[in-house]
């Protein structure tokens, strides 16, 4: 057609001439907008085969040919149009109805009605940032300010291994879909759980019968959700054999599902075999490395290590991707310094009792890797803000004694400075790794309220690591992607209306590792469905996030 089209020699006004007489274009509804533009550019041809030869070439835009939309509840106006795909920035109006983009481009008729107009002249107007890897209980904490404050309108729960406690997932996803939501849901079925659901808990060796057990819970579960989560740093899911990993995969796979996974050791000498042993489930359905990290590795050329390895493994077919979040500390129980041997309380009470000596070693060992005790911030009530050092301190003991008889392995969770700023940029620049917070409402941490401002603020206006576009791709379209997200991530028409405007240089990630409860600030106006939940920073009493169902 485009050949067609060239050869014919028509200018961008007699188009718009010819459209203008075209009467019959008149009856399509905004519904089929793409079909009217193809339909469009036919006539469009037909026509310019009666008329005289003309001048010069013209590219020609199929935007120019416009449906007939007569009314629209928001136009945003005179943006600088992000639209997730990675492609430069662009001017253009979007036009909204109910939940969804119904034209970008300039609606030129007079008689158009427009319930709100927006006008975002000298701002950004991107796709609502997907976060994939997010915590938080949706029942407890439903308008997830947090989240959107910095962007986010989708996130993705059921992380690490654990998801809702719950047999019937079904009624317990429309029980949170009822609630006054301020971002879309996308949950994950938990390796963990499912274990707990079907009675195994922390064992090993799994009979044939609790195997189908398993696999039976995760077919029912994946109807209403993207996949599965494994946390295989965590109980019960650590304790899982390979053999049963894998045969759970092959269901995920024949679903046309993903397994996102907290992978079995992200210490450096242990974060290779960690992703081969992820890759092997692999064979079987879409894999991805959640928060990749390597504990205590260092530098440009360890990082392009661990990337080639990712990369190599795409390239032999498995379907393998990453997502980071851009702090130099983790966040966890603190029983991530203790052995697997004394992970549970009913483990502890033996293991205090019977190995105290060989315990102490194994945690002073441990925290001496991950920088010492003062690289440890705790994050749980009553030592909240001082580090392990400060805390043992107060108690007159040496960490790891403090840690056994204080704390235990359930009694804090803690910000870990594990993290080489070097290794951890030259992720966040390579294509292949998406962003994700890692972060909640209410953990103390201040990823769950910054990771997506930061990467703006730090990563592309200080630090010009990652130009604009690249850096909304990859919290946009890459993200939706690697979900499978339908009609999200990118603005496009007939895509759901999550929108984000902003002037990328007022983005400011507010949390710290001191007051991490800060919201960001500089995402003025943030749309979830097609609705404006925050208008210039404050949040709307009438939120519209849902849960997200895969098609
Ligand atoms: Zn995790």
């Amino acid at each position: 057609m485009t050949n067609l089209m060239d050869k014919k020699n028509v200018t961008t006004n007699q188009i718009r001439h010819n459209i203008g007489k075209n009467v019959a274009m008149q009856r399509f509804n905004k519904k089929t907008t793409q079909l009217v533009i193809g339909i469009g550019l036919i006539l469009l041809t037909a026509c310019n085969n009666r008329q005289s030869k003309t001048t010069s070439q013209t590219e020609i835009k199929p935007t120019i040919v416009q449906p007939n939309i007569d009314s629209v509840a928001i136009a945003i106006i005179n943006g600088k149009i992000i639209d997730g795909t990675g492609k430069q920035a662009y001017n253009a109006n979007i036009y909204i109805n109910a939940d969804s983009i119904v034209y970008i481009g300039n609606l030129t008729n007079s008689e158009l009605k427009i319930g709100q107009t927006i006008d975002a002249k000298g701002k950004n107007v991107s796709p609502g940032f997907i976060d994939l890897h997010a915590h938080g209980n949706p029942l407890s904490t439903p308008d997830f300010e947090n989240f959107l404050a910095m962007g986010v309108t989708t996130i993705t729960l059921g992380q690490d291994g654990s998801s809702a406690n719950v047999r019937d997932l079904k009624p317990y996803l429309d029980k949170v879909n009822q609630q006054n939501l301020g971002v879309n849901i996308v949950e994950f079925v938990g390796h963990g759980t499912l274990r707990n659901l079907a009675g195994i808990g922390v064992k090993s060796k799994i009979t044939e019968a609790e195997l189908e057990k398993l696999k039976e819970i995760l077919k029912e579960q994946l109807q209403y959700t993207f996949g599965l989560s494994s946390g295989l740093e965590y109980a019960p899911g650590l304790y899982a054999e390979e053999s049963e990993l894998i045969a759970l995969a092959e269901i995920v796979g024949n679903e046309n599902k993903m397994i996102m996974s907290h992978m079995r050791n992200e210490d450096d000498d242990a974060v290779i075999e960690s992703i081969k042993e992820l890759s092997r489930q692999g064979s079987n359905a879409r894999v991805h490395i959640s928060h990749l990290k390597s504990v205590y590795g260092k530098g440009t050329a360890r990082a392009n290590e661990i990337l080639d390895t990712i990369k190599k493994i795409r390239k032999s077919g498995i379907q393998l991707t990453a997502d980071m979040y851009p702090y130099m500390a983790s966040y966890t129980g603190i029983a991530i310094v203790f052995p697997d041997w004394s992970k549970t309380p009913q483990q502890f009470e033996i293991a205090k009792k019977t190995r105290r000596k060989e315990l102490e070693e194994f945690i002073r060992n441990k925290v001496n890797l991950r920088n010492g005790p003062e690289a440890t911030l705790l994050g749980s009530a009553p030592y909240t803000g001082k580090t392990l050092a400060e805390a043992a301190a107060s108690k007159n003991k040496p960490f790891e004694q403090f840690l056994i008889d204080d704390l235990g392995p359930q009694g804090s969770s803690g910000a870990y400075f594990v993290m080489n700023k070097e290794l951890q940029e030259a992720f966040l620049k390579d294509p292949i790794i998406g962003i994700c917070s890692d972060g909640s409402k209410t953990g103390h941490h201040p990823r769950g309220h910054g990771t997506f401002a930061k990467t703006i603020e730090t990563y592309v206006v200080k630090d010009s690591i990652l130009s604009l576009e690249e850096a909304v791709r990859k919290m946009t379209s890459y993200a939706a992607e690697i979900l499978q997200l339908e009609k999200r991530g990118t603005l496009a028409i007939g895509n759901k209306a999550d929108i984000l405007i902003f002037d990328s240089k007022n983005i400011k990630a507010q949390a710290d590792y001191v007051n991490p409860h800060q919201l960001a600030k500089g995402f003025e106006k943030v749309l979830v469905n097609g609705k404006l939940v925050r208008n210039n920073e404050k949040l709307m009493s009438e939120l519209s996030g849902e849960v997200l169902f895969p098609e």
